[in-house]
Parts: C-alpha cells; sequence; structure tokens
C-alpha cells in the first residue's frame, strides 16, 4: 500500500575518513536515525547518532570502519543488525561493468575492488565499509548502488575521449559520470510533477552540491552529462576546477616545479569558487563576500553561473528540445538567485523567472519556477539516500512481493 511503512534500510556512505548514515524507511523516506562518523581510522574517532530531536555522540575505542559500524548497528537494534532489512552503500565508481544497483557478494565486491585505479581515494572506503559490516553482521545483506550507473546509457559519441584509442581499449579512459542517484531521482520527481511519463520527456538536470553536475535525460535515461573519468570534469565546483585546457597541467607543472598529480590535486582542492574567490569554497559564503562589495567573490559567482548556463545549452544538442530545467543540490534547492541568473542566461531557450515562485519554492517545497507559457525550470529536493533504500529494499524482497 502506497505511504505504508517498510522495514528499514541502513544507507552507508564510507568516505575516506568519514561514514554517513541513515536509517530510513524505504517507502516513506522517514529516518529513525540519522549520523556521522568523522576521523575513521585515525585517532579521536567520533559518532554523532541523531534519533529525532535526540542527538548522542561516542567516542569508539576501536574507530576503524569495523569500530564504528559496531556503534551505528548497536544504535540501530541490537548488533546482529535485525532492525534493518539490509544495507544499502552508495559506491562512488562502478566501471564500465557495474551498471545497475546490485547485492553484494564475493563476485561483485571484487569487481568493485578492481575499479579502485578509476576512484583511488573513494573505492578502498567503500570496500572496507562493506568489509566491516561482513565483518559485525556477517547474515546482513548488503547492496551496492554506484554513482556512476545511471550513465550506462550514454551512447560512445558522449562517452569517448578525442584520445589514442588505446587509452580506452587498454586503460578503460573514457567518460563515466557521478551523480547517478541524484540525476535519476530527480528526474522522476520532475515527471510527477509535471504530469507527464518519464518516457517522453527531454530534461537537463542540474545538480549543485559541492560537487556540480548537469545531465541531459532523454527518455528517462542519461544521454550526456558533464563529469567525466572523475568527478573533475565539467561544471566550475566548491573545490574542483571543472573544464580546463588539458595544456594548462603541463604548463603549470613547468611554471610551479611541480608533478602531474600535484597539478590534478590543486585542480581537485584549491580551484573552484575557492580558486577563483579567495574566500571560501561554499557558494553561500562566496555569495556573501560578493554582497560585501569582494570583486574576486562575484567573478568566482560570474563564472560559475556563465559554465553552468553554458553547459546547459550544450546539453540541450542530444535532446534536441528542452521540456524542463531541473535545479537540485544544496546549491540549486537554496539559491533562488542562482535560478534566476541562470535562467536570464538561458532566455534564448525560453527560460524566464517567475519571481515569486522562486522565491517560494526551494529546499522545502519541490516547484516550477519559471512562469508560465515559459520553458519550465523546477527545483526539485533532491534524496540520494531515499534511492539508496529504495534499490536496497527492491533487490533484497523475496521474489513475488509487491513493492
Ligand atoms: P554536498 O555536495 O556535500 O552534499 P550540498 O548539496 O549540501 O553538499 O551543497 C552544499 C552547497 O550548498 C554549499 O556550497 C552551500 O553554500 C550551498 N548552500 C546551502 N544553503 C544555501 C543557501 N541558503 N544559499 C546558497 N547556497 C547554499
Amino acid at each position: 500500500m502506497a505511504g505504508s511503512s517498510a522495514r528499514p534500510v541502513l544507507v552507508l556512505n564510507c568516505g575516506s575518513s568519514s561514514v554517513k548514515f541513515a536509517v530510513l524507511d524505504p517507502k516513506t523516506g522517514q529516518r529513525a536515525v540519522t549520523g556521522l562518523a568523522e576521523r575513521v581510522g585515525s585517532p579521536g574517532t567520533e559518532v554523532t547518532i541523531r534519533r529525532g530531536d535526540e542527538t548522542s555522540t561516542e567516542q569508539p575505542q576501536d574507530g576503524s570502519y569495523e569500530g564504528v559500524l559496531r556503534s551505528v548497528l548497536g544504535s540501530v537494534d541490537g548488533l546482529d543488525g535485525s532492525g534493518v532489512a539490509g544495507v544499502g552503500h552508495r559506491v562512488v565508481h562502478g566501471g564500465p561493468d557495474l551498471t545497475t544497483s546490485v547485492v553484494v557478494d564475493d563476485e561483485v565486491l571484487s569487481a568493485i575492488r578492481d575499479v579502485t585505479d578509476l576512484a583511488p581515494l573513494h573505492i578502498p572506503a567503500n570496500v572496507a565499509g562493506i568489509e566491516a559490516v561482513r565483518s559485525v553482521a556477517p547474515d546482513l545483506p548488503q547492496v551496492a548502488v554506484f554513482d556512476t550507473a545511471f550513465h550506462h546509457t550514454l551512447p560512445p559519441h558522449a562517452y569517448r575521449y578525442a584520445v589514442p584509442a588505446s587509452w580506452y581499449d587498454e586503460h578503460g579512459a573514457r567518460r563515466y559520470g557521478f551523480h547517478g542517484t541524484s540525476h535519476r531521482y530527480v528526474s522522476a520527481c520532475a515527471a510527477e510533477l509535471l504530469g507527464r511519463p518519464l518516457e517522453s520527456l527531454r530534461l537537463v538536470t542540474a545538480h549543485l552540491g559541492n560537487g556540480c553536475s548537469a545531465t541531459a535525460v532523454r527518455d528517462g535515461v542519461s544521454v550526456d552529462t558533464t563529469m567525466g573519468l572523475t568527478p573533475l570534469e565539467g561544471l566550475v565546483m566548491g573545490t574542483r576546477s571543472g573544464d580546463v585546457d588539458p595544456g594548462l597541467l603541463g604548463y603549470v607543472a613547468e611554471r610551479l616545479d611541480m608533478d602531474v598529480r600535484g597539478v590534478v590535486d590543486e585542480l581537485n582542492t584549491r580551484s573552484g569558487l575557492l580558486g577563483l574567490s579567495g574566500v571560501s569554497h561554499d557558494f553561500r559564503t562566496v555569495s556573501e563576500a560578493a554582497g560585501d562589495g569582494s570583486r574576486s567573490a562575484a567573478l568566482a559567482l560570474e563564472v560559475f553561473v556563465y559554465r553552468l548556463a553554458k553547459a546547459v545549452a550544450a546539453l540541450v544538442v542530444p535532446l534536441g528540445r528542452l521540456d524542463a530545467l531541473v535545479f537540485t543540490g544544496g546549491i540549486g534547492e537554496n539559491s533562488a538567485e542562482l535560478r534566476r541568473s541562470v535562467m536570464t542566461s538561458l532566455g534564448h531557450l525560453g527560460l524566464a523567472e517567475d519571481a515569486a515562485a522562486n522565491a517560494d519554492h526551494g529546499r522545502e517545497t519541490a516547484g516550477r519556477v519559471s512562469v508560465s507559457g515559459s520553458t519550465v525550470a523546477l527545483v526539485v529536493p533532491t534524496d540520494e539516500e531515499l534511492v539508496i533504500a529504495r534499490d536496497t529494499e527492491a533487490l533484497l524482497r523475496p521474489a513475488g512481493t509487491a513493492g
């Protein structure tokens, strides 16, 4: 029955030194528990657990992923994990072969390990999280949900780089795309809001958080996206540069006497809004600085908006027409000003802001923010944890039973 509750799912997002977790009902999206473990694997590990209005903090003696998982599962309902139907993991990269959410067995775990080279910072943490659950609650089923999976439908002309073919053939150097769970979720919500079948819609979804990407969704499938082999390609982000001339790497490496790895690290961690503004990686902070007269902060915002608008226009190429532009992520949901600037830059695509609706809609309420008669622009709050919980529940549901 729609809206009735289901057995909760534990959703884990294991990073290199943190674990974000939530226990939620895959039907209603209601959270029983949310929390964050920080400094995982270092001295001073701290697990913060929120249950309704109550927040508690634990410092597990064992600060490994396993120790943290013991705290998390203990807070749910007994160490065996009997309080949850299973665990859903956000896994950053599925490589070319893991193209859909999947129950984790030995073969899948080994396939995830095999893509480590494509995401060397993230995959080891994702694997450590899966192994920790296995060790703490061996009978608890686990599901992996891949950030790249939604983009497996990209055609070769969208995913191939114009580089020597052997780089692709022998090393898998191609565009993969990320934020897939979010793009998938908001495109389905957009169809619902528009009251039209997703299979008939041509959408551009813009996920704008600390990481930013935009995707062309045609008839429900991703046909192009701004991120590539790694999440560095495409839009300007909090600390990431997005697109640069590849020639910049050699130029800067020589000038600053750095190796390529060092330059790429700077492009990942000291660029984007932070690099341009010199103020912060945080969009809101940069906006405040611009409001206080900082020229560099104002320029950072101009570059951010210009590059985003240019990318949205480019994504209309594989769509042929634009039925709706969808804003999501912390910036897309919260900044009416950003949405206004983008719509203004894209007037030639028929977008025109409805100022009252744009001020009203946001993180709390999805809705249309462009005037009636113009091309549709929507705000849709994303919920990646809910997608992971739903995929997990669906894969673990006994065959023949309805969702
Ligand atoms: P993550 O990608 O880490 O999940 P979020 O989706 O929460 O991050 O997005 C974080 C970004 O959202 C930050 O740049 C932050 O400044 C921005 N943001 C949050 N609230 C607002 C707001 N009210 N106005 C403008 N930007 C905001």
